[in-house]
Parts: structure tokens; C-alpha cells; sequence
């Protein structure tokens, strides 16, 4: 039986999105090959790249606006270091927000590269919230922060308005609610959160932030390079890319960004009205800057950690223990994950109240 997955990453993927890859691993297009086996030059895998693109820039609403969608690889990691590469001057200086464990490995390479500012931090409550009421010093080359912070289950719900380029990690919230994405002038995200499988990362760049600041980057890390090969720089992740394609179909589908996060948000409030209604359940994050992706929440009573694991495994939830730096449970909810197994984790937590 499909069990009610909780990954925070990789992740559920919506079960027509499995069938599809599925067959394409038989035989692609009906053209008797596997997606596997062909050729990333073939007409027919250029016509996907083409349309994950082009796709991507759609549901942000962001055609026509001067950015590129790139897939590439080297995860969201990679990405922490080519923002520096591409856009902090020799001698420059960069701006970041410390929201959590991915933020912070994100200021550790850019440290490498020149001096970089922490404006703010919640590191002194381990991270529970999103700092708030900080300034961006004008004369940074460029300001970067996470819009969803995965293990911690907190999320930006207002971005800062600068004159300086704004670069965001999107990876777990990517495609999940609507923003005024033409505020960012480089968005990334690790597909396996929210839109594919492992092994490629999604980045929306625009165009003119690049080039402008004196370095010379490695082929491999520089984003006009990219642009200027259309994602073929080398042998792009084919089959990731193609997944990732069918998920932004399927979103396409569902009515775009919008629709999905109508969807997102009644998951998460049914999830949290129970974390708040259950006196055996208390959230692990700030109320005002909960996750509608990640929600963490703790036991207010360990001694009932095994009751609790018993019911949820027999259940079919998989995947829900907490990040170990928060410990408890993370309940992810991406895209892909229906209500319906929303409501059977809060069956469970209704139904430990009876067994305690
Ligand atoms: C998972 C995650 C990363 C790391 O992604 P990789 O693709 O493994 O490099 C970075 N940032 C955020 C917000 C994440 O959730």
C-alpha cells in the first residue's frame, strides 16, 4: 500500500507524476527508448528542457520579464556558492539573513568570496523564528535568504524591499505560494522538495544582474554560461529535469501557483488547528512565522513518544521524525501531499488522546 509520505526531502511527488516517469523509462514518446538512453542534443529531450523552462517562468510570472530558468546541477549547495561567484565584487561584500542550518551553510561559502554581513539572526532561540527588522546596508553587492526554513518549519512571509539584488533559496517552498517573484533577481531550489527528484536545481535568474562584477568564474559556476547554452552547458540531469517538467504540468493543470496554494494552505491550517487544539501536541515554531510546508511540532509529554510512534506507523505515515537539531516530528506537507493524508496524522493525534 502507497504509504501517507512526510520526507522533507526527497519528497512526495503527485502519483500521476510517478506513473508518467514510470512509462517514459519504458519507452519515451513512443519512440521504442527509454528517457534513460537517449540523447540530451535529441530533438525529443530539447523539447522538454524547452518547456520546463519556459514552464517554470510561467507559473512564477515571470516570462517577458528579463529572466532565464536554468536547470542545473550540484543541488541547492552549489548554488550557495555561485551567488557569490556571480554577483560579490572583488573586495565587495554581501548581505545574509541567518534563518537556520541552510542559511548558515549559504553564509559559509560566502565567506570565501569577501565579507559577508549576517544582518540578522534567530540562532539565539534555535532558530524558531525569522528575524525581523533588520537593515540592508546599501552598498552590498548583493542580499540573500531563505523564503522556507525546512528544518525548522518557519517561513518568510515578507520579503524586504532594497535597491540591491535580493537572491532567495526557494527550495522548499518553491511553486507553493504566490509572491511577487519579480522582487528576486535569483530564486534557486533542490528539486527533491517540492518539484522533482534529486540531481537538479532550478534557478530564475535575471539577466542583467550578471556580469558586472570583475570575476572570472569556472564555466561550470557561472550563470551566463549557462544562459547562453540554454541548460546544455554539459549533459544537463535528464531524467530529474523530466520529472521535474511533469510536476510543473501538473500544477499548470491544477490552475497554477494560486490554486495549489488555496490547497497548501487548508492542509496546513487543518495540521496546525489540531498541533494548537491537542493539549498533547505543542508547535516547535513562532506562530506568526509558521511553515505552510514544514510544520514542526513536539510531544508536550515525551513519555509518550512510543505510544504515539506505534499509532502513526500503523497508520501508513512514513518519514515524520523531526530534523535532529529540533527532534520531535516534521510533518511535511509539499505540493503533492493530499489532504486526505493530512487528515490521517490528525486522526492519529485525536486518537492518542483516547490510548494515553
Ligand atoms: C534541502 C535544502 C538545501 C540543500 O539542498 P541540496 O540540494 O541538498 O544541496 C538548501 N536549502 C534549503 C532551504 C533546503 O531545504
Amino acid at each position: 500500500m502507497k504509504k501517507h509520505n512526510y520526507s522533507a526531502g526527497p519528497s512526495i511527488l503527485p502519483q500521476e507524476v510517478f506513473e508518467k516517469a514510470s512509462k517514459a523509462v519504458l519507452d519515451f514518446n513512443n519512440s521504442g527508448l527509454s528517457i534513460l538512453e537517449i540523447s540530451h542534443r535529441s530533438k525529443d529531450f530539447v523539447a522538454v528542457m524547452d518547456e520546463a523552462r519556459a514552464l517554470a517562468l510561467d507559473l512564477l510570472g515571470l516570462t517577458g520579464k528579463g529572466y532565464q530558468a536554468l536547470f542545473l546541477q550540484g543541488g541547492a549547495s552549489t548554488a550557495f556558492l555561485m551567488a557569490p561567484y556571480n554577483l560579490m565584487k572583488e573586495n565587495g561584500k554581501a548581505a545574509y539573513l541567518d534563518s537556520g542550518t541552510w542559511a548558515t551553510a549559504a553564509i559559509k561559502e560566502a565567506k570565501l568570496f569577501g565579507e559577508t554581513v549576517v544582518v540578522g539572526s534567530s540562532k539565539d532561540d534555535n532558530y524558531t523564528y525569522v528575524p525581523k527588522g533588520y537593515e540592508i546596508p546599501a552598498d552590498a553587492d548583493y542580499f540573500h535568504c531563505t523564503s522556507n526554513n525546512t528544518i525548522f518549519g518557519t517561513q518568510m512571509k515578507e520579503f524586504p524591499t532594497t535597491n540591491i539584488p535580493v537572491v532567495c533559496d526557494m527550495s522548499s517552498d518553491i511553486f507553493s505560494r504566490v509572491l511577487d517573484f519579480s522582487k528576486f533577481d535569483i530564486i534557486y531550489a533542490g528539486a527533491q522538495k517540492n518539484m522533482g527528484p534529486a540531481g537538479a536545481t532550478l534557478v530564475v535568474v535575471k539577466e542583467e544582474i550578471l556580469g558586472k562584477n570583475g570575476r572570472t568564474i569556472p564555466s561550470m559556476l557561472d550563470y551566463s554560461k549557462h544562459i547562453k547554452a540554454e541548460s546544455m552547458y554539459n549533459t544537463p540531469s535528464v531524467f530529474p529535469v523530466y520529472v521535474s517538467l511533469l510536476t510543473l504540468q501538473w500544477i499548470k493543470e491544477k490552475g497554477g501557483i494560486a490554486a495549489v496554494e488555496k490547497l497548501n494552505n487548508a492542509k496546513a491550517e487543518l495540521l496546525y488547528n489540531e498541533i494548537d487544539r491537542n493539549p498533547l501536541f505543542k508547535g516547535a515554531a513562532a506562530v506568526e512565522d509558521r511553515s505552510n510546508m514544514n510544520v514542526t511540532f513536539l510531544l508536550t509529554n515525551a513519555d509518550h513518544t512510543e505510544t504515539f510512534d506505534k499509532l502513526w506507523k500503523e497508520a501508513g505515515i512514513s518519514g515524520l521524525p523531526g530534523h535532529r537539531s529540533v527532534g520531535g516530528y516534521r510533518a511535511s506537507i509539499y505540493n503533492a501531499m493530499p489532504i486526505e493524508s493530512v487528515q490521517v496524522l490528525v486522526d492519529v493525534m485525536k486518537a492518542l488522546e483516547t490510548k494515553i
